[in-house]
């Protein structure tokens, strides 16, 4: 096992990262950027070091740095979180380059899921079925048009190196294309520096739903359950769970969404924590949408549900351990919900809120867990992410997690900035969640704001 990992990352999942290395005694390096000189995560850690000013491209972003700040401090290896540089193919180049073990996939394999629409291709090869659409980028308006027509509107346009929602643009009719194709380039350049687009079929209010899997060193893979991701906000997940709510998960296809997960890790050698994504249509008819190669924001209810510290198993397998896990000792037990709590103002859509937190309580209790970053007295810097941190509770079934989630968010309290507890509170409340009859177009369709609107 490692001694040293450097985190190149910040916020609760730099925390979450450096508790795993804690648990199996390894010492840990903080990075932080000179608007988190406070910041917990650098307090924490055995080591912390400067990396540079408060833009992300100065500091979290900044290769050099990071590879400076583990030669400094004797860092084997470096874990990257996600966003900022976990899904970066050359900085994973760079850390073999150099020496330094990156806890995720190999380059390569970071680069070919990381074109979104190349992805598509190769898994389309090993038999893994995919949203229609364009095979490969799209190569200009008129082929656009062509495709368009031939996959019948609404159609999607979305950004091949595209993440976090961002660079993806519904298309209507034919006047409508060139605009959204012109505006999702835009996107997509200024968000991902690659303009590069693809097209796919709209796919009528389909439920997102993911698969964990773990891959080692050796060719062995086990899937882990699923995450139902459908509660979104402009293709933003705003909460999780796991499993999918059973009016519309069954056995037979969280088996076969399990299988095909792990058939699209092997085809591209894939190795360590990683999660395919799936839109799955009313007919109960399932596509791969893209794999993400990193840990993600949601995986703590794969956690509750698997007794699984998926993190502690991406720093044994990077450090080369054979999976201890067999697929048949995955048992999934009672029901997880993630709510993402975010420093923003649902009333002035949703706007960001930065500022100094000046009161504080963080719920607590059987079955709550609560990852964050934050503390009383904190400033939260606008520079980065909204999100301050993930309330997740664990309960024998659904209606036990939903009474959990109920109660944290009634005591969770934020002072001093806004944020979406509210908002959480009344969607957990709400009549279709309470039923798990939702999908991904529910919040495009309801607003749980409206009476706070007519109010103010
Ligand atoms: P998850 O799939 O883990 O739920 P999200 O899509 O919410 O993750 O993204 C997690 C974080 O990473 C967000 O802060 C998002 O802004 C950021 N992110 C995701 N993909 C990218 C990317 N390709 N480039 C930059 N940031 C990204
Ligand atoms: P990102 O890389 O930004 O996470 P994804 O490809 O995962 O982008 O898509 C994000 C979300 O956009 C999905 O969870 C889904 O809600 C919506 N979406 C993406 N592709 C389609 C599609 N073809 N039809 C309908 N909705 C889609
Ligand atoms: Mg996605």
């Amino acid at each position: 096992m490692f001694k040293k990992v450097l985190i190149a990352n910040r916020g609760e999942i730099a925390v979450r990262i450096i508790r795993a290395c804690r648990e199996l005694g390894i010492h840990t390096v903080a990075v932080y950027s000179t608007a988190d000189r406070n910041a917990l995560h650098a307090q924490i850690a055995d080591e912390a070091v400067c990396i540079g000013p408060a833009p992300s491209k100065d500091s979290y972003l900044n290769v050099r740095a990071l590879i400076s700040a583990c030669e400094i401090t004797g860092a084997e290896a470096i874990h990257p979180g996600f966003g900022f540089l976990s899904e970066n193919p050359e900085f994973a180049r760079m850390c073999e380059k150099c020496g330094i073990v990156f806890i995720g996939p190999r380059a390569t394999s970071i680069e070919m899921l990381g074109d979104k629409a190349q992805a598509k291709e190769s898994m389309k090869e090993a038999g893994v079925p995919v949203i229609m659409g364009s095979d490969g980028a799209i190569a200009n308006v008129h082929a656009a048009h062509t495709l368009a027509r031939d996959l019948g509107f609404p159609v999607l346009i979305k950004a091949s190196a595209g993440g976090g929602g961002r660079g993806i643009r519904a298309v209507h009719n034919d006047d409508e294309l060139e605009p959204m194709m012109k505006a999702a380039k835009q996107e997509a350049l200024a968000c991902f520096g690659n303009d590069q687009i693809y097209m796919e079929k709209f796919i009528e209010n389909p439920k997102h739903i993911e698969i964990q899997i773990l891959a080692d060193n050796y060719g062995d893979v086990i899937w882990l359950g699923e995450r139902d991701c459908s509660m979104q906000r402009r293709n933003q997940k705003v909460l999780e769970e796991a499993p999918s709510p059973a009016s519309f998960m069954t056995d037979e296809l969280r088996r076969k969404m399990g299988e095909a997960a792990c058939r699209a890790a092997r085809v591209c050698g894939y190795r360590n924590a990683g999660t395919i994504e799936f839109l799955v249509d009313k007919n109960g008819d399932f596509y791969f949408m893209e794999m993400n190669t990193r840990i993600q924001v949601e995986h703590p209810i794969t956690e509750a549900v698997t007794g699984i510290d998926l993190v502690k198993q991406q720093l044994l397998i990077a450090s080369g351990e054979h999976l201890s896990i067999k697929q048949e000792d995955v048992k999934l037990s009672g029901h997880s919900i993630e709510c993402r709590i975010n420093a923003e103002n649902p009333l002035l859509d949703f706007r960001p809120s930065p500022g100094e937190i000046r009161s504080l309580f963080i719920p607590g209790g059987p079955g709550i867990r609560v990852d964050t970053a934050v503390y009383q007295g904190y400033e939260i810097p606008p520079q980065y992410d909204s999100m301050i941190a993930k309330l997740i509770v664990h309960g024998k079934d659904r209606a036990e997690a939903i009474a959990k989630m109920t109660w944290a968010l009634s005591e969770f309290i934020v002072d001093g900035v806004a944020t979406n507890v509210d908002f959480q509170l009344k969607l957990i409340r709400c009549q279709e969640f309470l039923d798990g009859n939702y999908d991904n177009g529910f919040l495009n369709r309801v607003d749980l704001l409206k009476d706070e609107r007519s109010k103010s």
